[in-house]
């Protein structure tokens, strides 16, 4: 009999955290823990994905519900205690809960019929006024969910991952915006000094890089953010993402028997985005899947676009 593997997703009660759940259920040795920071909308896509399982024929529940909000230390430890107790290890680890940093006035969007793609790439910034706002309080939560969450969650569940017989697998989902290297967007990565100390891995740590975090909210308070070479664009965001990044790496490179990696999902129709992404949920789901399940022996502290590995 195959040993059983057991999965954590996180913010996986809708877009392509669901999609990763619904993938990992689909295995035959994947045990799916889905979470979601609201026990009502995370109990209703875990009995959806048992439903669907059990009319397929199969007689087992796979997927099981807790819950977890990554920005409460406490919620991490419940989860972790839930898990130590019911299944005690951890085997795959998929940080997927994300905040895009910004409040959108959705049908002031509509009825103005701005282009958000436009807006985020720097060409429509006068006609948005009050239509999508980055206010400090967004950002603030934006990387304590995308950033400082993914490490409460990781570093609650680590101990259990530790105990994975296979090599536990950590996948953080990241986002094209957290690249170091091309200039697809005007002005959308930190300054030179700042890419340079990222994409040192051999003196990075993570003390540097939440000092990196304090001095970008720093920065945002006093307005320098254009000053201190910091994205304009989603900045928060952006930064978020780059800092999960530098993170993905420290802790591979800390933890040799796991694989741990990011990756950029695709530009997905989500609520994320105000379902302006292009892609299916399904193809968004397929990097962090393939991830999830990469065999022994496969990459560690690197980053994807989709599928692929590419350069941070
Ligand atoms: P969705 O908005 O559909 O999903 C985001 C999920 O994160 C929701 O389940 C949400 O829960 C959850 N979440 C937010 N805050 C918290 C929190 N504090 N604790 C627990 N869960 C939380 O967006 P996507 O599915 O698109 O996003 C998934 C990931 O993919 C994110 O990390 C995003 O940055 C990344 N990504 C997405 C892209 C895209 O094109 N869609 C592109 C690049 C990256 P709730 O329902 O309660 O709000």
């Amino acid at each position: 009999k195959k040993e059983m593997r057991y999965a954590v997703v996180t913010g996986a009660n809708k877009g392509i955290g669901l999609e990763i759940a619904r993938k990992l259920a689909e295995e035959e040795s994947v045990i799916v823990i889905l979470t979601a920071r609201d026990e009502k909308r995370g109990m209703d896509a875990t009995s959806s994905l048992n439903t669907t399982h059990l009319l397929n024929g199969n007689n087992k529940k796979k997927v099981f519900f807790h819950q977890l909000d990554v920005r409460d230390p406490n919620s991490a430890q419940a989860l972790a205690n839930f898990i130590q107790t019911q299944f005690g290890k951890l085997d795959i680890l998929v940080n997927n809960a994300g905040a895009s940093g910004v409040v959108v006035d959705e049908e002031g969007l509509k009825a103005l019929n701005i282009d958000p793609i436009a807006w985020l790439s720097g060409k429509a910034t006068n006609t948005v006024q009050g239509v999508i706002q980055q206010t400090y309080e967004k950002a603030e939560e934006c990387l304590d969910t995308n950033y400082y969450g993914c490490k409460r969650v990781t570093e609650a569940l680590l101990p259990l991952l530790k105990l994975s017989d296979i090599g536990a697998r950590i996948i953080n989902v990241s986002s094209l915006r957290s690249e170091l290297k091309v200039k697809m967007f005007e002005n959308r990565m930190p300054n030179e000094r700042t890419r340079k100390e990222l994409n040192n891995i051999s003196t990075l740590t993570e003390e540097k890089v939440d000092n990196l975090v304090k001095k970008f909210l720093h920065d945002l308070k006093q307005g320098k953010l254009e000053e201190n070479g910091w994205p304009m664009m989603l900045p928060a965001y952006s930064v978020s993402k780059t800092m999960l990044n530098a993170y993905t790496r420290i802790l591979a490179k800390k933890y040799l028997d796991m694989y741990i990696n990011c990756v950029h999902p695709g530009y997905v129709n989500t609520d994320i985005n105000w379902h302006t992404g292009t892609m299916a949920v399904e193809e968004g789901a397929r990097g962090p899947v393939m991830l999830a399940l990469l065999p022994t022996g496969g990459p560690s502290g690197c980053y994807f676009d989709q599928t692929e590995v590419v350069e941070f």
